[in-house]
């Protein structure tokens, strides 16, 4: 008995059945005497439709009109979802962001929240109603509609967990947890009881898109120990928090990112300040730089070869190409047959040999790595992208079976 935050994503509220599914398991945990507050996204793919809708307005639509639209599709739900509690006995009453308190800073469609007035929302629950809460939205300083970036409600029920003090947070999605891979690509992959913060940031961001960045970020800083659950299937999912046990797994994950180019600039003078002239441009445009390689050089040049997301290389050759002549002008190249494939575990700091498992796992299957690169709990390899899945397929029986 306590108070409970449940949130449930745009795929568990996305019709009339599903809807009323959301609504008997947050009546069974009201009734079981718990305070409940429930945060919901968008119906379906409300968001996207919105996005669209917008488009055929305009091609450069402003962003505070932007948020106006964006928050509209949460508001559906949070009405619906509560007529539904409502019918089944269960006193309950929406609240916008902005009726939550939710303030945020000014910056439309990808604001953070700076603080949550929780006035309203603790004499709802003294008055015990269930709240329920749209995510993904906020209001600013000049009282205008903010949205929080894409996945956004994951981190409304986070905030919303740590500023009630609240003794769960839940997080309901339509898969049962978090995997040792996309158990979509690899049926065998496992459900995990427990994962760390640092590890479930690692893996969120190579592409297990189970719970939003931010949301585990932020779950960090307060200390919000989640649990990652199907709101369709009511069996234990995966706990997400500060420290697992250390008999644990040694990998917690196999995950493959094929949003990866490699960009090389071939014969860059071998002289002090040009990687820092080099990447600082590419800073500048905000492009992401990943895994970094200089060969040594040869008559004073050296080649700077370098991953970035495949979705930012075009910008970035560009930048490259129209500042060519602050770098000596070399040529650039991209390719974007690559794939990065990862293995991501806490255990690594204190095992040794992880690497070599791995890097034996591609070697069994005649598998060529081109980069490499590690952290404490990571080791990505870049490999040709037709190798990929074989690749996740070996490492994964490697380690986990
Ligand atoms: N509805 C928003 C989105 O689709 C927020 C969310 O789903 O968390 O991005
Ligand atoms: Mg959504």
């Amino acid at each position: 008995m306590g108070l409970i935050v449940q949130k449930f994503g745009g795929t568990s509220v996305k019709d009339r059945s599903r809807i009323f599914n959301v609504a008997r398991i947050v009546a069974n945990t009201r009734k079981a005497g718990n305070d409940v507050v429930v945060v919901v996204s968008a119906q379906g793919d409300t968001t996207d439709d919105l996005i669209a809708k917008a488009a055929e307005i305009s091609s450069n639509p402003s962003d505070r009109e932007m948020d106006m639209l964006l928050s509209t599709g949460e508001q559906i739900s949070i009405a619906l979802l509560t007529m539904a509690l409502q019918e089944l006995g269960i006193s309950a009453i929406s609240l916008t962001g902005w009726q939550a308190g939710f303030a945020t800073n000014r910056a439309y469609t990808k604001a953070r929240i700076k603080r949550i007035n929780t006035e309203r929302l603790e004499s709802e629950l003294a008055r015990n109603r269930v709240v329920v809460v749209a995510g993904f939205q906020g209001l600013n300083r000049s009282d205008d509609i903010t949205t929080l970036g894409r996945g956004g409600s994951d981190t409304s029920a986070v905030a919303l967990a740590a500023a009630l003090h609240a003794d769960r947070c839940q997080i309901f999605t339509d898969v049962e947890g978090v995997y040792t891979a996309d158990p979509r690509k690899l049926p065998k992959a496992t459900k995990l009881k427990e994962i760390t913060f640092d590890e479930m940031l690692e893996l969120a961001s190579l592409g297990a898109q189970v719970l939003n960045n931010r949301s585990v970020e932020l779950a960090k800083k307060y200390g919000v120990e989640l649990e990652v659950i199907s709101s369709l299937n009511p069996v234990p999912g995966t706990i997400v928090k500060e420290e697992t046990k250390v008999e644990g797994m040694l990998i917690k994950g196999v995950a493959k990112d094929e949003n990866v180019a490699v960009i090389s600039i071939m014969e860059v003078p071998d002289v002090p300040g040009m990687s820092f002239k080099v990447f600082s441009m590419l800073a500048q445009r905000n492009i992401n730089v990943d895994i970094i390689l200089q060969s040594s050089g040869r008559e004073n040049n050296k080649d700077l070869i370098f991953t970035v997301p495949l979705t930012e290389a075009q910008t970035a050759v560009s930048v490259l190409n129209e500042n060519k002549n602050r770098f000596g002008g070399g040529e650039v190249q991209v390719s974007t047959d690559y794939a990065k494939v990862s293995i991501v575990g806490a255990g690594m700091q204190s095992h040794s040999g992880v690497a070599s498992t791995m890097f034996e796992a591609l070697f069994n299957q005649g598998i060529n790595i081109h980069m490499i690169s590690t952290s404490e709990i990571k080791i990505s390899v870049i490999i040709d992208k037709a190798d990929a899945d074989r690749a996740v397929t070996a490492i994964h029986d490697a380690f986990i079976h």
